[in-house]
């Protein structure tokens, strides 16, 4: 079948591999001038099924009054909310609730694990390298009220089967011994030995190139205005260098999502939550970390990738701003010096913004729609990188008719309905 996708972000070209896997004939149509130039440029590298939880969780609503007044706040709401912005928030907070929370968590860990073994196959398949670890996450507690908060989470990975281990200040030191000189600020951490990281960046351009040699053709600098339908099909896509025809098509544009359904009547609930990254070169290696770090203080990710270290979070309701104020960078700053002093030259790092499909309830939108050759890979929010692979494969499953090795039904457009 002839496919065409419109996204080449690492959703976009997760799609088109699986796709072309399976046989199909593969078209990316993407605005950049090649793959992962938006959201999944600079993320923070977490490969972390251990951490697959929605944002909505009961008592977010209390703390996020608390993260408002932070100096180093993880959540920052700018005064400029429109009707799109309050029915998300609004959205967002219906989901707060342990019933719902339980549901939504339920959905993000079977996909995110199932991503995660994907991800080993693909590596093992083809080889291809993204400065890739396998040396897991730790959560670190400076207060001892966050370590005795965690008998919850605790629970949920038993329950789920997912391996970690509690560990005190001389444990955390060992898993990250560059932590050895701030000792004393760690109370204890969680880690968790299954996740990874790596470099989306790299990778979603090293698996377009194994794409390419599967058939699938990339067409970029390609600005998509629309989609065409008649009747429940979708006819073609409606591009500034003229249409795009195929049998199916696959809506992967990340946050713009919505805004290419709307005029099809499709609401999809995805609204752009800002987030930022500094991307350090490493000059002592002793101070370096050896992998992902999860400040749980400020809720910012410290990652090894290569011989650099990548530092991203806060959570930034701004809609679709690109800007890139001091004060964001100064906190990623602290958190990395705070911890790894002296590890980066923060003089030659690059400071970044990105803009993540967030949903309401944490899961992304995979599936079918109701235009029969319509169908969507949107909505990975805060962990798209960790869900990629499973996304694509259980996308090119769905519309190859072969049943996935998951439960998808719950992952589908039809959950708002
Ligand atoms: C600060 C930060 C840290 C993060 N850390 C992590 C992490 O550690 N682990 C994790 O799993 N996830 C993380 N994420 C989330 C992850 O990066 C995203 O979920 C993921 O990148 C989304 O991928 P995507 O392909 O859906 O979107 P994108 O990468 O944005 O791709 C969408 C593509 O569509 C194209 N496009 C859009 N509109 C048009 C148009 N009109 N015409 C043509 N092309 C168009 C864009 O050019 C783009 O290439 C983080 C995100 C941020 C912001």
């Amino acid at each position: 079948m002839k496919i065409t996708i419109l996204g080449a972000g690492v959703i976009g070209v997760t799609s088109a591999y699986y796709l072309a896997k399976a046989g199909h004939e593969v078209t990316v149509l993407d605005r950049q001038s090649g793959p992962a130039l938006e959201t999944s440029f600079a993320n923070a590298g977490e490969i972390s099924p251990g951490y697959a939880s929605p944002w909505a969780a009961p008592g977010i609503p209390q703390k996020a009054m608390k993260w408002l007044f932070m100096k180093h706040a993880p959540l920052i709401i700018r005064p400029m909310m429109d009707a799109a912005t309050w029915r998300w928030m609004t959205a967002m907070l219906r989901n707060c609730t342990s019933a719902r929370y339980a549901v939504n968590k339920g959905r993000m860990v079977r996909l995110a694990e199932y991503s995660r073994d994907c991800l080993i196959a693909l590596r093992d398949e083809t080889g291809i390298a993204y400065d890739h670890r396998t040396q897991g996450t730790l959560q670190l507690f400076r207060t001892a009220k966050q370590l005795d908060g965690i008998g919850k989470d605790i629970e949920v990975l038993r329950a789920d089967g997912v391996p970690f281990e509690v560990l005190d200040p001389a444990g955390c030191v060992a898993a990250e011994p560059g932590l050895r000189p701030v000792r004393d600020k760690i109370v204890g951490g969680l880690r968790l030995p299954n996740d990874e990281t790596g470099d989306c960046f790299k990778f979603t351009n090293e698996l377009q190139r194994h794409a390419e040699a599967l058939g699938v053709t990339f067409r970029f600098g390609v600005d998509i205005r629309g989609l065409r339908q008649d009747g429940n099909r979708i006819v073609a896509v409606e591009t500034a260098e003229g249409e795009v025809r195929s049998d199916d098509f696959v809506a992967a544009l990340g946050s713009y999502t919505p805004a290419l359904l709307k005029p099809l009547g499709l609401r999809l609930p995805v609204y752009p939550v800002k987030g930022y990254s500094i991307t350090v070169p490493i000059v002592d290696e002793a101070r370096a970390p050896v992998s992902t770090i999860m400040d749980e203080t400020y809720k910012i990710a410290i990652t090894r990738l290569g011989d650099r270290i990548r530092v991203g979070g806060m959570a930034e309701i701004a809609g679709f701003s690109s800007d890139l104020p001091a004060n964001r960078r100064a906190t990623l700053e602290h958190s990395v010096e705070d911890l790894f002093g002296g590890a980066g030259n923060q003089k030659e790092a690059t400071f970044w913004s990105g803009l993540r499909p967030m949903t309401p309830d944490g899961t992304p939108v995979i599936g079918a729609t109701r235009f029969a050759n319509l169908f969507l890979n949107s909505g990975h929010g805060t962990l798209g990188w960790t869900m990629a692979c499973g996304s694509g494969r259980v996308l090119s499953d769905l519309i190859s008719n072969t049943k996935p090795e998951i439960e998808t039904t719950d992952l589908a457009i039809s959950r708002y309905h």
